[in-house]
């Protein structure tokens, strides 16, 4: 791996490859994945990574909204794709982008239908979420009644599946919960199932349920943080690979004496002379403030060096007194051996957070190891 001249996001297409060959192996025979590629794929590239997995043979995709579909199809995707959390302002944009919109209310399943039928569409493949205890979009079961006759009434619309979500599949604490909403929601497709007269497919599982409650594979599972390779808990991690790496290098080295302060508001004051070393990387590229003043810490040469004082909008410096490095060195924020989740977790939070928080000012860069 070539080393990095300036701050940028690694992206290991094999290293995703490896990540979709080891869920795709856990799955039941007849399971599929449906890859979740929402917040430009997890915070690396979207369309690069769809596109891999496109290769690779995925059977869906899945964004959170319309416009992460249409950047997918503009970047050459043609597998079908599921819009998470579509609104009505963008239903015109879903349909000239063939997008399936999730319906998660009578509201936006009869302005969908009517939509639809309005542009004389036949059959438009439309996903039906149900809540089972999340409480955070979905129909309610008592919905099905008015579901069953929109549908019996409209030829406009088709359901394609029939999916719920799970509100903590990770924490085996949680299991009796997740096992009672597993049940709702094999109940609400078993009526479906009766009713229609085609079956659609189902789906219920993220990342940790795939690995926690193999029961519920159903037709397919929808996968995102596995993809990018972390599971929610170390055992899981092993097997993955992480797909992005966070780089940057020194710009320059500031030796402090005792009673020097650093950076803004002067957060930190120097005890005894140190060595600091600054890097091109700040809030504004999703190093939140929270990991100033010696919360978080980055690695150089191998060793551990804290972030000193606060974080600036496109800075942050960092003591690095007891390592031999020089300018222009490599560091290494977060990645295969210092990982995302050890990351986030220095400040409280998950893996999911800090890799969607990588803004778009971080160069991307594609390799395959
Ligand atoms: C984001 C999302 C997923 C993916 O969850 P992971 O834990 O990243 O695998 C699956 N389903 C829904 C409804 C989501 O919003």
């Amino acid at each position: 791996m070539p080393k990095a001249t300036q701050t940028i996001l690694e992206i290991d297409l094999t290293a995703l490859g490896h990540n979709y060959h080891y869920i795709q192996s856990q799955l039941k025979e007849n399971s599929r994945i449906m890859a979740v590629v929402k917040a430009f794929g997890y915070g690396s590239q979207d369309i690069v990574i769809a596109k891999e997995l496109e290769a690779l043979g995925v059977a869906y995709f899945a964004v959170a909204y319309a416009q992460e579909g249409v950047r997918l199809r503009q970047g050459g995707v043609q597998t079908p794709i599921l819009v998470l959390h579509p609104q009505a302002v963008n239903f015109d944009i879903i349909l000239d982008n063939c997008l399936e919109p999730c319906m998660y209310s009578l509201k936006i399943l009869e302005e969908f239908i009517a939509f639809a039928e309005g542009k004389k569409q036949k059959k438009y493949p439309v996903h039906l979420k149900f809540n089972t205890g999340l409480n955070r979009l979905g129909f309610a079961k008592g919905n099905l009644q008015d579901i069953f006759s929109a549908f019996a009434n409209s030829t406009g619309v088709k359901i394609c599946s029939v999916f719920s979500h799970l509100a903590a599949s990770e924490d085996l604490k949680e299991r009796a919960f997740t096992l009672h909403q597993l049940d709702a929601f094999a109940e609400i497709s078993q009526e479906i199932k009766k009713v229609l007269k085609y079956t659609p497919f189902l789906h219920t599982l993220n990342t940790s349920g795939i690995l926690n409650y193999p029961q519920a594979h159903y037709d397919m599972v929808r996968c995102g943080i596995g993809l990018y390779g972390y599971g929610n808990d170390a055992q899981q991690s092993s097997k993955l690979r992480p797909v992005v790496t966070l780089k940057t290098i020194i710009s320059q080295i500031h030796t402090l004496e005792k009673g020097d302060t650093l950076g803004y508001n002067r957060a930190f004051t120097a005890q005894k002379k140190i060595k600091t070393a600054t890097l091109p990387l700040g809030h504004a590229d999703g190093i939140s403030r929270a990991y100033g003043n010696g919360v978080g810490w980055v690695q150089i040469n191998g060793q551990k060096a804290p972030i000193c004082g606060n974080v600036c909008m496109d800075m942050i410096m960092v003591e690095i007194t007891d390592i031999d490095c020089k300018e222009g060195d490599q560091v290494i924020v977060f990645g295969e051996q210092a990982t995302a989740e050890d990351f986030s977790q220095a400040i409280d939070t998950i893996s999911y957070e800090i890799l969607t928080a990588i803004s778009q000012r971080v160069k991307r860069v594609i390799i395959r190891t």
